[in-house]
């Protein structure tokens, strides 16, 4: 029912992320969690934090953590950034970045939060169609804009563009900012960190919820030129001055230390998504090249929704978008041989003919 203060609140339509549930048995490929658990060496931060240390504010400029962010990536301090997950770090990037009348650009099939923060902070934007097989189309993106967007692997279809792809993209967008967010870019996908002391203007945001399997300690990080790093700390200090608390930077430096661990969980998840790509492709299901860890896919007898409905009621949960274009799409995370085993044996029977 409308209040007499009703019309001084904000209107907004949140971003809804993959349903959870209490339920100890369901299989969850819907998130693009990582099914294994983070570094032994991040878990033993944890153990071994100092509670009573707790009084006193973390530092302000996640100084451990970007120190040995830049270290692992052969640059210097000031071109790192590092925030409360990559959800944090991309919409200050979006307020600090995005602030023209002319539309910033960014694919019509992609992750879907980008709208969102686009009208909460009154972004103008435009949503550029990819082409019939979901690959973004470089030309599209010489038109004047206000900025550019694009994650690589994108979402949800998991395909991955390379290095002439994107310096192409950079060589036309000179004068205005171009984010590239590289979240599911470990698992295979072509990393553009290689640009960034070549192009002033191009920022990368990475998050240690996928690749490093701490989504629940909600870390993610940006890398760019100094100038644009010192920017983001300007809007980040007008707003919240502490995005990471002291444990997760404690637990976040302690997995960049731990590059065998990493790895070795990496080659897991890519292992497994091979072998269930192959499982689903014998089971009649289009599955899309990916270089992330989720398979996207549709299958020619049955509806997205359909086989989405079947496998929750099975607890299998995987990821249905009823959305434009890829509404006879499913979204499946890659999670350990037995989750997949359990999700291919149920496909199945189910798709009998
Ligand atoms: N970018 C993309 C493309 C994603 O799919 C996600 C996960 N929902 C994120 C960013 C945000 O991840 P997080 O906030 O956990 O770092």
């Amino acid at each position: 029912m409308a209040q007499p203060w009703s019309d001084k609140l904000r209107p907004v339509v949140p971003y809804v992320p993959g349903e959870q549930s209490k339920n100890p048995n369901i299989v969850k490929l819907n998130a693009n969690e990582n099914p294994y658990p983070p570094s032994p060496k991040a878990m033993e931060a944890i153990g071994q934090f100092d509670c009573s240390k707790l009084n006193l504010y973390p530092s302000i400029t996640s100084a451990p953590l970007v120190e040995a962010l830049a270290a692992y990536h052969h640059l210097s301090k000031e071109q790192v950034f590092v925030g409360n997950g990559s959800d944090d770090v991309l919409a200050l990037c979006f307020l600090s970045f995005f602030h023209s009348a002319t539309p910033i650009f960014f694919p019509d099939i992609t992750y879907s939060f980008y709208p969102v923060w686009c009208s909460l902070f009154d972004i103008p934007y435009r949503q550029i169609p990819l082409d019939d097989g979901f690959r973004i189309c470089p030309r599209d993106y010489d038109a004047p804009n206000g900025g550019v967007i694009l994650p690589n692997p994108n979402a949800p279809t998991g395909i991955s563009e390379g290095r002439a792809f994107l310096e192409d993209l950079l060589a036309h967008n000179q004068d205005v900012i171009v984010i590239v967010d590289e979240a599911y870019v470990d698992f295979g996908g072509y990393s553009a960190l290689e640009l960034i002391d070549q192009y002033d203007n191009l920022v990368v945001v990475h998050t240690f919820s996928k690749s490093r399997s701490l989504a629940g300690l909600r870390v993610g990080a940006a890398f760019a030129s100094a100038p644009l790093i010192a920017q983001l700390n300007a809007v980040k200090n007008s707003y919240n001055s502490y995005p990471l608390d002291s444990i997760a930077l404690a637990a976040a430096t302690a997995s960049i230390g731990d590059e065998a661990y990493f790895r070795a969980t990496l080659k897991k998840v890519m292992d497994t998504r091979e072998r269930t790509a192959k499982a689903l492709e014998a089971l009649g299901f289009l599955v899309y090249p990916s270089h992330s860890n989720f398979l996207f896919v549709t299958h020619p007898n049955k509806t997205a929704e359909e086989i989405f409905l079947a496998c929750k009621e099975q607890d299998l949960f995987i990821r249905y978008f009823k959305l434009p274009r890829i509404e006879n799409h499913l979204r499946i995370t890659i999670g350990t041989d037995e989750q997949m085993d359990r999700l291919l044996a149920f496909l199945r029977t189910y798709l009998q003919p």
